[in-house]
């Protein structure tokens, strides 16, 4: 059973614009004085800040069927009680007061990461299927925490993490940002003698972010800084702790749903169809209007039915990412559409599946052969790939899988293609005896050697960002000068750091600017 699975009363997809759909009222008219545009960490924080701390009305929009965005809790129904199994957003860690946040719930902070057993690690060439040699060993821990230190202490040394923590407002113009900044993350590391620590770094968000270059090493460092901020550095070499949330971090979600109110003030199954925004020379600059569609329908209902909300407001808060196929509906001008058409983005996934086959108690982790040769410089894996399957202990079937698309485009690695690249590898060990089928269910790819798919979930688009050339050219710049720019604000790791108590600390910044222009 899932926390998605409870809440996910009504199927949910992308775009309703491809459904056969009947709208079922007039459309509803409602005023509030703020519009907030996806709720996950960003949205779901800014939403109850503004109502609970700034007194003013919300309507947050969410695609999906719950809050919470990029945390995945699976309620593993095999223990009794049943266990949270986290599988997207695993810990909270300190940031400034970030931390805080959550101790205005009825929630408890446990150190460390949710349940989760112990495991060994097997290293496994995915592309062959083949175990490293046993004498394998992997980088040595102690080397690379102290070059994690040494990334950690030069980035305030030369005051980069003021300009990247928690967002870019520092950043100097595109012409001054410090040319170190704009190396690829490969070289920005040889440089800085810290090449030691990628690994590490990479294997903590499974390369993730950096999902649209075929190169982890590519990354621009600016990017490669938003998915491993020198906050998080520190948690990487253990000076600051983090914890979970005691239940299950969508736990949190839930509670800040609750807080929120009454049913207009979240709408769910929701996206924007059209946007009404002032002119950037308008006189007055508050009046937007917001229409948004709302899948009303159960599942068993046919045709899926839909219902109208225009929602009238001051201003609109962005808290998704602001990719071409989600600013479609929101009336760009050509300054708008020129900047965000530039930003390029991949896809990555995360999963829980189970097998029979799949050795409980282990960690079979991807690391290619090459590996074996040069622990420091050839840990990264430079194709679509699965990065482990991770058991959750003895106690439990299931296992989590991360998944990355690298260097595919964002519309070519989806659900399906990231679940063929995991059973594919999981039939490459079957092939090559790393991972054993009991006598008589050799059938490749069937029986046991079925992966089944408990829950997917979706974590594109990743890595989202521009050029070297460009930034030079003044993209963050002046992507941060749309703030407030025809009553339109922007929050969220697309233009920030990528940590929840970060992007919180983010927030505080977008709202007081807008509270002070109001
Ligand atoms: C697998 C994974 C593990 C992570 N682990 C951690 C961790 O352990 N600790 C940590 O601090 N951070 C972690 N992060 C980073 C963390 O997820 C981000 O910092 C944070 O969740 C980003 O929040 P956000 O609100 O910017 O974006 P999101 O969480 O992506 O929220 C955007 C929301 O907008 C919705 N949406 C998108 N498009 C639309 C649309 N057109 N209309 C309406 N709604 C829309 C989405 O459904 C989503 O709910 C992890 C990220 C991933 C992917």
């Amino acid at each position: 059973m899932t926390f998605k699975g409870l809440y996910n009363v009504f199927l949910v997809v992308a775009s309703f614009s491809s459904v056969h759909a009947a709208t079922v009222n007039t459309p509803k008219v409602i005023e509030r004085d703020v519009i907030i545009i996806g709720g996950g960490a960003a949205g779901s924080h800014a939403a109850f800040r503004l109502q609970q701390d700034y007194n003013k009305s919300i309507v947050l929009i969410e695609k999906e069927s719950i809050l919470g965005g990029h945390v995945d809790t699976y309620l593993d129904t095999s223990t009794t009680p049943p266990t949270p199994r986290e599988y997207g957003v695993q810990v909270y860690f300190p940031y400034l007061d970030g931390l805080d946040f959550i101790s205005r719930f009825n929630l408890t902070l446990l150190p460390g990461l949710g349940p989760r057993g112990s495991t060994t690690t097997r290293n496994i060439d995915f592309s062959t299927g083949l175990e490293l040699p046993a004498n394998y060993t992997g980088p040595d821990p102690s080397s690379i925490t102290s070059a994690i230190i040494r990334f950690h202490d030069l980035l305030v040394s030369q005051g980069w993490d003021k300009m990247t923590e928690p967002g870019f407002w520092n950043l100097p113009p595109g012409p001054q940002i410090p040319e170190d900044l704009l190396l690829p993350i490969g070289e920005f590391a040889k440089k800085w003698n810290v090449t030691e620590a990628l690994p590490r770094m990479y294997e903590s968000t499974g390369g993730g972010p950096a999902s649209r270059h075929r190169n982890f090493t590519d990354t621009l460092t600016l990017t490669f800084l938003q998915s491993f901020s020198p906050a998080w550095m520190k948690v990487l070499y253990g000076e600051v702790g983090m914890y979970h949330i005691q239940g299950g971090n969508q736990l949190l979600y839930e509670a800040i749903h609750a807080r929120l109110g009454a049913a207009e003030n979240v709408l769910l199954n929701s996206l924007v169809s059209s946007v009404r925004r002032p002119a950037d020379n308008a006189d007055d600059k508050r009046d937007i209007q917001v229409t948004i569609t709302t899948r009303v329908s159960p599942l068993s209902r046919k045709p899926t039915t839909t219902t109208t909300t225009i929602i009238r407001a001051r201003n609109l808060l962005l808290a998704i990412p602001p990719t071409h196929e989600n600013l479609a509906p929101f009336d760009l001008d050509s300054l708008e559409s020129n900047l965000f058409r530039r930003a390029k983005y991949g896809r990555y996934g995360t999963a829980i599946v189970s097998s029979p086959i799949l050795p409980r108690g282990y960690e079979l982790h991807n690391t290619p052969i090459l590996a074996a040769i040069d622990p420091i410089n050839k840990p990264f894996i430079n194709e679509p790939h699965v990065l482990e399957f991770a058991s959750y202990g003895n106690d439990s079937d299931l296992f989590s899988i991360g998944t990355s698309g690298s260097g595919l485009g964002y519309g070519e690695f989806d659900e399906r293609e990231a679940i063929k690249v995991a059973q594919e590898s999981l039939e490459r060990m079957v092939d090559a005896g790393t991972v054993k089928v009991p006598d008589g269910n050799l059938k490749k790819g069937g029986g046991d050697q079925k992966l089944k798919v408990e829950e997917y979930s979706d974590h594109g688009p990743g890595g989202f960002g521009v050029s070297a050339e460009e930034m030079k050219g003044g993209w963050m710049e002046k992507m941060y000068g749309l703030q407030g720019r025809r009553g339109t604000w922007y929050t969220g790791n697309a233009i920030a750091i990528d940590f929840s108590t970060q992007l919180w600390k983010m927030n505080d910044e977008v709202l007081r600017r807008m509270l002070e222009s109001w």
